[in-house]
């Protein structure tokens, strides 16, 4: 789904393609309580007081998010044809609980070089990508059977598979359950789930806030937890056998613990200029809002905004935080930036203390691996 130009389709059935009405039920729980936790890109982001899972809210419209990925999401192929150490690493471990192999479905296909790769190690494969040019490149490229479609309209066969991956596919969905409640009919009992999602509950989540990088909408919607997901799979008629959190291609804790320093600071420093002035000033956000921002946070190149998402939502966009003009700020960004390289050194060389800590629920990828109840 990385890939993906298309929506993610609702759920066949009508009913469930427009936005649930406001109120109703959250989707791993059925309570109806719910605080927000900030606004995102324009975008109200909620944590439901019932189990924890956070959300957007509401739910953006097919339309929205089609306009997003056409305007604004594009992996590139050479990006995924260089992970191939990783996704045989990930195969791998999906084989420790399916070491038999079998027939495997993966959803969110891409350009099908995971499944190439799985095939090359003995699986029987096919795969669901909703962007038709990347699907077409799987099907062409690597001769496999890609259906370019939504999950719920691919023609699979009930039942008739051994193991399934979701590889960051599930917090873009509109309808997470749907998804899942598919994926346990074309299971076997038996079969094989395996997920990775990124980890709501972080260390990186809980210190950088609305600035993690992955907190960002509308290409993720749902914000999943070691409590929430495997919830929401026993639900759905699965056995939960492991789960478990890492770093991912996230920043490190280091990184983090900058990020958070430089916002304590500057919460501070506004409180001090508040209180100098009689607590007139208005208090400008944290940090400049948009990607520059998050580009400088991750590190990583920055990604257009979505000018769709924000003309849809003009009330919302009047809750974003207005960019503030301190240079100040600007050099706290550039700082944080330049800090990138040392703290992954640091990590690299503290990854023996690091990695027990990023595997018990402090890592920004949560993987749960569950098997279909008989
Ligand atoms: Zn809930």
């Amino acid at each position: 789904m990385e890939t993906s130009t298309d929506l993610p389709a609702a759920p066949a059935g009508g009913a469930a393609a427009a936005a649930p009405p406001p109120g109703s039920a959250c989707l791993v729980c059925g309570s109806t309580s719910r605080a927000q936790r900030f606004v995102q890109r324009g975008y109200p982001v909620y944590r439901c007081l019932g189990c924890g899972l956070q959300f957007v809210w509401p739910t953006p419209t097919a339309q929205e998010l089609s306009d997003h990925y056409a305007r604004n999401y594009a992996v590139s192929l050479e990006r995924y044809a260089a992970a191939r150490e990783r996704n045989i690493a990930r195969i791998a471990e999906l084989e420790r609980w399916r070491p038999e192999r079998g027939r495997l479905l993966e959803v969110g296909a891409a350009y099908g070089h995971s499944l190439a790769l799985a095939r090359d190690m003995g699986w029987d494969v096919a795969g669901v990508e909703l962007s038709g040019a990347a699907a077409a490149y799987a099907r062409e490229h690597f001769g496999l059977e890609v259906f370019g479609s939504d999950l719920g309209e691919a023609p699979l066969e009930p039942g008739s598979f051994d193991a399934a991956i979701l590889w960051h596919v599930l917090e873009h969905s509109r309808d997470p359950k749907a998804q899942i409640l598919r994926l346990a009919s074309l299971l076997r009992p038996g079969g094989v789930l395996g997920i990775r999602v990124p980890n709501a509950e972080s260390f990186g989540s809980r210190v950088a806030g609305v600035w993690w990088p992955w907190m960002c909408p509308p290409t993720h919607l749902w914000f999943f937890s070691r409590s929430t997901l495997p919830r929401l799979l026993r639900d759905c008629g699965f056995e939960v056998v492991e789960v478990r959190t890492q770093r991912g291609d996230g920043n490190n804790l280091y990184q983090y613990t900058l990020m958070w320093a430089g916002h304590a600071l500057n919460e501070l420093r506004l409180r001090l200029r508040t209180r100098g002035q009689g607590g007139a000033v208005p208090a400008p956000a944290p940090l400049p809002a948009g990607e520059r921002a998050e580009a400088a946070l991750a590190g990583t190149a920055a990604r257009p905004e979505a000018p769709a998402a924000a003309d849809a939502a003009a009330p919302r966009a009047a809750d974003r935080g207005a960019p503030t003009s301190s240079g100040l700020l600007q050099r706290w960004l550039d700082l944080l930036q330049r800090a990138q390289p040392l703290t992954n050194a640091l990590a690299r060389h503290t990854r023996f203390a690091l990695e027990p800590i990023e595997r018990r629920g402090w890592g920004d990828e949560l993987l749960v691996y569950a098997r279909r109840r008989p």
